[in-house]
């Protein structure tokens, strides 16, 4: 089988005629634990998937940047842009340069050619995993001094700023921070890290990921919604951001809000925070298959306070929990996407067709499985 380098490659061969100098490539992810909760300053728990994006990249003799991707072969060209001026899937390249510039940085000039296999608009983050690996590449090439911990607030702007989508920074954290067996416990206010182990298959557990293939609808729209109910709900109880209450003051916080929207809102984020803090504790002492009820938990506060998932993801987490997984939730932003199971390691099979089987039975577009086991952050290759 060829492999992504070997694809970009090929790509970057047969849109410039000569052959790259470098290859980078960056992860996709899967979020375990804490959804929504990075843009209300709250805590993450992702790992890196091995599905990543390589960018093969060389020296741009005409001092412009040009990008080709095996999705789309015709290379998109621009010279020094501001948002707004690269649109399509080129702006989240042309946003990382403009980003990295507006940082301050001096930024090669470069052509990329860009081949994945990170499923697009699955919940698994391709935009970060393009984001970061030529982000990566131009401060490699330019020999720019970014530490590690700036990175993912250089390559979010290019996505909200440039790009124009108001996500927060638990992807392009994950892509580029993300270590081989290890989940990443972020704190999205302070952006400290620490490196969790995650080991699954030592304590003969696996993570089945179960791509639902729904379509996805009215995704920005309701991820906005969310973010100003979010807002809106810290503003009335006085705080700066939602990471604030802790599950000691839900009640009273709850009993401050009146409006009933606004106090399911809250009590998702302010619950999902404390399960990501419970689901690292039992982490850190080895207890792995306990965090199962936390995943399941998880999903019911986003189906019932959050309101964020559909049909297609919500059978998907009751017939793999039916086939005996610990525990099952929804991954990624919603409206369709992933779901995660934890599941005895030799139960993959089984639990994939149980659940494709709740598919056939419902009419749904047939999902598609695969055991993800936690690789590393965006690299050099
Ligand atoms: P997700 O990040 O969950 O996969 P997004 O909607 O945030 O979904 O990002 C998907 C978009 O990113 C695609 O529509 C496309 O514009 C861009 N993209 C991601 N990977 C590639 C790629 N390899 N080639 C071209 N565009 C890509
Ligand atoms: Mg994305």
């Amino acid at each position: 089988m060829t492999s992504i380098r070997e694809t970009a490659t090929a790509a970057f061969i047969e849109a410039y005629g000569d052959e790259p100098t470098g290859l980078w490539a960056a992860p996709g992810r899967v979020n375990l634990i804490g959804e929504h909760t990075d843009y209300n300053d709250g805590f993450v728990l992702p790992f890196a998937l091995p599905q990543r994006t390589v960018a093969a990249v060389g020296p741009a003799p005409d001092g412009r940047w040009s990008v080709c991707s095996t999705l789309a072969p015709d290379p998109v060209t621009f010279g020094v842009t501001e948002p707004g001026e690269v649109t399509g899937w080129g702006a989240y390249v042309a946003g990382v340069v403009w980003a990295l510039r507006d940082a301050g940085f001096e930024v090669p000039p470069v052509r990329i050619a860009l081949a994945s296999d990170v499923p697009l608009g699955s919940g698994l983050s391709s935009s970060a995993a393009l984001e970061s690996s030529v982000l990566t590449a131009l401060i490699d090439l330019g020999g720019l001094d970014v530490p590690l911990e700036r990175r993912p607030a250089i390559a979010q702007r290019a996505e909200n700023v440039y790009v124009g989508a108001p996500t927060g920074i638990l992807d392009q954290s994950a892509s580029i921070r993300c270590r081989k067996d290890r989940a990443l416990f972020l704190d999205c206010r302070t952006y400290r890290i620490e490196q969790i182990p995650f080991d699954l298959a030592a304590a003969g557990l696996a993570i089945l990921v179960i791509n639902s293939n729904a379509p996805h609808q009215h995704v920005d729209g309701e991820y906005g919604e969310r973010r100003k109910s979010c807002e809106a709900a810290a503003a009335a109880l006085g705080v700066p951001a939602l990471r604030d209450v802790s599950t000691a003051g839900l009640d009273d916080a709850l009993r401050r809000l009146d409006d009933d929207v606004l106090r399911r809102r809250a009590r998702h984020i302010i619950t999902e925070n404390q399960r990501v803090l419970d689901t690292v504790s039992l982490l850190r002492s080895g207890r792995v298959r306990e965090i199962g009820p936390l995943l399941t938990a998880s999903h019911a506060s986003m189906r019932d306070d959050f309101e964020i998932t559909v049909a297609q993801v919500d059978v998907a987490v009751q017939s793999a929990l039916e086939a005996g997984a610990y525990g099952a939730r929804m991954t990624g932003g919603g409206f369709g996407g992933c779901v995660l199971a934890l599941i005895d390691a030799d139960r993959a099979e089984a639990t994939a067709a149980a659940v494709a089987g709740a598919y056939e039975e419902r009419g749904f577009t047939a999902p598609t499985s695969w055991v993800a086991v936690a690789g590393p952050g965006a690299t050099a290759l």
